[in-house]
């Protein structure tokens, strides 16, 4: 149980726990008809994946590894450059392999797309995409999402793995944060920027 100093935080639960276990158990159970008979890579883009991978291998009754990927955004963000490289690889040589790619959020897309045309230049026997949450309205690159969680709205989210400066992703649930959490967080952004030594709430 997330004690209630985190709680605190939270203005909205958009996706409850319970919703986030039978929806990945669908999903688990998808994967599996879809992949009878065949061994699976499921490639989980890092951090944010991480609860989501963990959950949905354990759905999916089939023989499967798991492994990897990070991600950092040159320059000021993915989202409005989607200018990405690579900062942790694959161990598994994926040739000839069937390949998931398990991703918590997708916004513009952009991400999602440089992995999967890095990931297909590796001869994969089939390459598929399993996202969590999709904001459509955000959407530059076409990426086309094979197993998707959850479609939501164009605001910014955390929980079950995702983060808002490396916080809240220990939540079970999906929410939504307190508009002042940001504020706080910008404010000490901007002063570390300029070098003054900013104390929360001082
Ligand atoms: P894209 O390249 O699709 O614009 O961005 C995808 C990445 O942006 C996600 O993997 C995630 O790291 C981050 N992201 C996008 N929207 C959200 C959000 O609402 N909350 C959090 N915590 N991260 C987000």
């Amino acid at each position: 149980m997330v004690s209630e100093i985190v709680l605190d935080d939270i203005q909205d639960v958009l996706i409850t726990e319970e919703a986030i276990r039978n929806r990945v158990g669908e999903l688990g159970g998808q994967i599996v008809a879809d992949y009878e008979g065949k061994e699976l890579i499921l490639v989980g883009v890092l951090k944010g994946a991480l609860m989501f991978i963990v959950d949905l291998a354990r759905a999916i009754d089939l023989p499967l590894e798991i492994d990897f990927m990070a991600i950092s955004s040159y320059g000021k963000s993915t989202a409005s450059s989607g200018v990405v490289r690579i900062v942790k690889d694959l161990d598994t040589n994926i040739e000839g392999r069937h390949v998931l790619i398990v991703e918590d959020i997708v916004d513009t897309g952009l991400t999602l797309k440089y992995i999967r045309e890095v990931l297909e230049t590796r001869n994969p026997a089939s390459l598929r995409i399993c996202a969590l949450l999709d904001k459509k309205k955000q959407r530059k690159a076409d990426v086309r999402l094979d197993y998707l969680g959850f479609e939501i709205a164009d605001q910014f989210v955390v929980g079950y793995g995702l983060d808002f400066a490396e916080l809240y992703r220990n939540l079970a649930f999906i929410g939504i944060l307190k508009p002042e959490k940001y504020a706080d967080a910008q404010a000490m952004a901007d002063r570390q920027l300029r070098g003054g030594n900013y104390q929360p709430g001082g």
